[in-house]
């Protein structure tokens, strides 16, 4: 069991998935709380089968797995669905990244919450580690990986937490403005960091 969970966040396209494949390479178990989003309502689940109750089958593809597309315009157009969503898989999502940290099994291990500060989150990890580009950067890297328009981003980044808000919570930052090369150093140094904070906490459990 780690007994040190750092939570990584930033905004989107602010490099989170690049920075937790460097620490996977260094064999840190990296949660990723996007894919227990999407397992949760996996086809077959309890989660999905409520959905279904409440909102049709039109939430469905054909392959009877959940229509995104679909949920995010009933959503758009009514937010008591999206609070009544909320109360439903957030509850679930929380209990899974909470048992897959404690079945981590490297010295430390990382939980990547991109909302980890929009639904205040920092209470489940032991240190938050922010993504810092500026918005130029940002939207830039996330329209070219989406190949999505520049409206679309902006108006999903300025539905997220700011960049300040997050950095007042930070107990260390990777300012990723740079070389996706810089990142691999950066990445070897908070690695040895944790490492060592990590035994730390072991000698005094011990
Ligand atoms: P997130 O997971 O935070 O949404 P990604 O890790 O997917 O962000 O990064 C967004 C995009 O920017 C990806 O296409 C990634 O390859 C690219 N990228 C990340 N860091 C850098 C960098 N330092 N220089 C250039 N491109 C980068």
């Amino acid at each position: 069991m780690s007994q040190l969970v750092i939570g990584l966040s930033g905004g989107i396209g602010s490099g989170k998935t690049t920075v937790s494949d460097l620490f996977a390479a260094f064999g840190i178990d990296v949660i990723d709380a996007d894919l227990i989003a999407r397992q949760v309502v996996e086809p077959g689940t309890l989660a999905l089968s409520a959905i279904v109750e409440k909102l049709g089958s039109q939430v469905l593809n054909q392959q009877g797995e959940l229509n995104r597309t679909q949920l995010r315009q009933l959503v758009f157009s009514d937010p008591s669905i999206k609070e009544w969503l909320n109360q439903l898989l957030h509850p679930l999502i929380r209990q899974q990244m909470k048992s897959q940290t404690l079945a981590a099994k490297s010295s430390y291990c990382i939980l990547s919450m991109p909302l980890l500060v929009e639904n205040k989150l920092t209470h489940m990890v032991d240190r938050v580690l922010i993504v810092d580009v500026s918005e130029t950067t940002q939207l830039q890297r996330t329209v070219l990986r989406d190949k999505s328009n520049v409206e679309q981003i902006s108006a999903i980044m300025s539905a997220q937490a700011s960049r300040a808000e997050r950095l007042a919570v930070a107990d260390e930052v990777i300012e990723n403005d740079g070389q996706a090369s810089d990142l691999s150093e950066k990445v070897g140094q908070l690695h040895s960091y944790y490492m060592q904070l990590a035994a730390r906490r072991n000698k005094v459990i011990d």
